[in-house]
């Protein structure tokens, strides 16, 4: 039997509409300027190759609630996402087979500290502390699925208003695509969700702010920055 040298940290899991049992989460993987429009506002070109970043795990904040205004930023941004949860992975994986990777899907935020991810983009340095902090990947129940969803409405409102009003046919790469150019860069793994970038409308949030992210046939996501 193992033993270690202090408790392991506890395994981040997400929750799954209609059943008890965790998805525990092993990687968060996100997707740069996937949307046209969105790549545009932030000033790029939108049909360059996808590139990727990560979050954490344990940064995952499953099915949303109360989380805290980061440290460090005063431009905290919402980036509703569609995720795609992954029950097999793989290296390498052609396009046509990427569908019998995915577990399910979910909506998420990208919470974004904007003006740190900006001033890093500057200095040509990684923009990692712009993405990848504290509770900085809200997610909600994930719906099973192995089907490839390529298509449907994806909103975001703050106190009822509708800030981003996009639609997942509008994705420059599709999931099936994301898998299989992200498997060529990393092994893929059961456990890993990908965060597949964000249509346009992106704006700063205050406390007190109520998000709430909806994707056709998803279960709603609700955060209140506290
Ligand atoms: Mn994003």
């Amino acid at each position: 039997m193992v033993q270690y040298a202090f408790a392991p940290a506890p395994q981040p899991c997400l929750t799954v509409a209609g059943t008890d049992a965790l998805f525990p989460v092993r990687r968060i993987w996100c997707v740069g300027r996937n949307y046209g429009a969105h790549a545009r506002e932030m000033g790029h070109d939108d049909r360059e190759p996808p590139f990727f970043f990560s979050k954490q795990p344990d940064m995952v904040v499953p099915g949303g609630g109360t989380i805290g205004y980061p440290t460090l930023t005063e431009n905290l941004h919402h980036e509703a996402e569609l995720v795609v949860a992954l029950k097999d992975g793989g290296e390498n994986v052609p396009v046509d087979s990427a569908a019998s990777l995915i577990f399910g899907y979910a909506a998420g935020i990208d919470m974004t500290r904007r003006d740190l991810q900006k001033q890093m983009q500057a200095k040509g340095k990684p923009w990692e502390i712009g993405k990848s902090f504290e509770q900085s990947a809200p997610v909600g129940a994930i719906t099973p699925s192995s089907a490839l969803m390529t298509a449907g409405a994806i909103r975001l409102t703050v106190n009822g208003e509708t800030r981003q009003d996009g639609d997942l046919s509008d994705m420059i790469w599709n999931v099936a695509e994301i898998i299989a150019r992200l498997s060529a860069q990393v092994a893929l793994a059961a456990g890993d969700i990908i965060f597949t970038g964000t249509p346009e409308g992106v704006g700063a949030v205050v406390r007190g702010d109520r998000l709430r992210v909806e994707i056709d046939g998803l279960t709603p996501l609700d955060v209140t920055i506290a």
